[in-house]
């Protein structure tokens, strides 16, 4: 089995190995309507990703984490709406893009895996015609031409005897396997950039294991530009280079991962290192985060995270911390960022 090169699929090399920006989000905000009014679920999020890099974006549910992953696929639900910002792939703002032009670029550019593939495949297709629509429709490859690319990128991923299982429906597969399919059909078109919405969460420890080594696996072999989505740190920890802490729909923290994970520098990436245990060795005492994240139709004053925040005094009731950066690449939105460190 020869390996899949981008020529291989009638498409242009890559950059011959030179670091590339792929992707530059920069004060993106995306608001949805409610009946109370709205819901700021995403406030002024800035990020890059190079090739052949893993951001993480973490945080707890509703954070904004996964309606950040969702815009930049341009799969925003309907009642919401960009409102500030831009998102930039391959140095093209596509954040007025139309439908249409969406549909283009998705897939080709940019892919998205989904925590749970039976929802994401059609249950009465098999998995082998799934993949080959993807080479029929985008790129007019004849129908066993696709056939062949199907199972050459099925065995890429890990799928064994993939010829022969081209021919099996989703519900034969079993919960890994399904997931390396939906990896196949979101490298089918050779994007630069992969989104993963918690990608494992559904899968057991060692089909966890397994699928983040193929994620790291196929990112050094297609230079992909990378971002996990997780709530999971342990999952972070093995597959990332760079971290963003989210929290209530701000981005509070960025670093590397040994930076973030070794000294964290707010007081809500402290709290969530404190609350995994397998991070914090055996014996120690697993610590939640008190309360609850705020509502975003009604945010609190000041910064967003002081009614759960052991540090919170007055200045951070009445006044919002602006990012700012503690050293090159890393950065904090805290007033009292160098108390946490001490304390980390
Ligand atoms: Fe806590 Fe104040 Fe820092 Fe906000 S600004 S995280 S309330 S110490």
């Amino acid at each position: 089995m020869t390996e899949r090169s981008p020529q291989a699929y009638g498409q242009p090399p890559r950059d011959g190995g030179l670091l590339t920006r792929l992707l530059e989000v920069d004060g993106l905000a995306v608001e949805f309507d409610t009946r109370k009014g709205p819901l700021r679920a995403v406030r002024g999020v800035s990020f890059h990703v190079e090739a052949c890099e893993t951001l993480a974006i973490v945080g707890e549910s509703g954070s904004g984490k996964s309606v950040t992953a969702q815009a930049l696929l341009g799969l925003v639900p309907s009642r919401a709406r960009i409102t500030a910002g831009s998102i930039a792939i391959e140095g093209r703002d596509v954040t007025g893009l139309s439908d249409a032009e969406w549909r283009e670029l998705r897939g080709e550019r940019i892919a998205m895996i989904f925590q749970d593939p039976l929802s994401a495949l059609n249950p009465s297709l098999t998995v082998g015609y799934q993949i080959a629509e993807m080479f029929r429709r985008h790129r007019g490859t004849g129908r066993a031409q696709a056939r062949r690319y199907a199972a050459e990128l099925m065995a890429q991923v890990g799928i064994p005897d993939a010829a022969r299982r081209l021919d099996d429906h989703p519900h034969r597969f079993s919960g890994g396997m399904r997931q390396r399919v939906m990896i196949a059909m979101a490298l089918a078109l050779d994007p630069v950039l992969l989104v993963a919405d918690e990608p494992t969460t559904a899968l057991d420890v060692t089909v966890q294991a397994q699928i983040l080594r193929l994620l790291r696996q196929r990112r050094e072999a297609d230079r992909l530009g990378m971002i996990i989505i997780s709530h999971d740190l342990g999952v972070v920890a093995r597959v990332a280079d760079r971290v963003a802490v989210m929290y209530a729909g701000q981005i509070v923290e960025t670093g590397t991962v040994p930076e973030v994970y070794g000294r964290p520098a707010h007081p809500y990436t402290l709290g969530l290192m404190r609350a995994v245990p397998a991070l914090r060795g055996t014996g120690s005492t697993l610590t939640a985060i008190e309360g609850q994240p705020p509502d975003l139709a009604e945010p609190p004053t000041g910064c967003s995270f002081h009614p759960r925040c052991p540090l919170a005094r007055e200045r951070c009731r009445e006044e919002a911390p602006e990012p700012r950066e503690l050293s090159h690449g890393r950065a904090v939105t805290c007033h009292f960022a160098e108390e946490v460190l001490d304390d980390a």
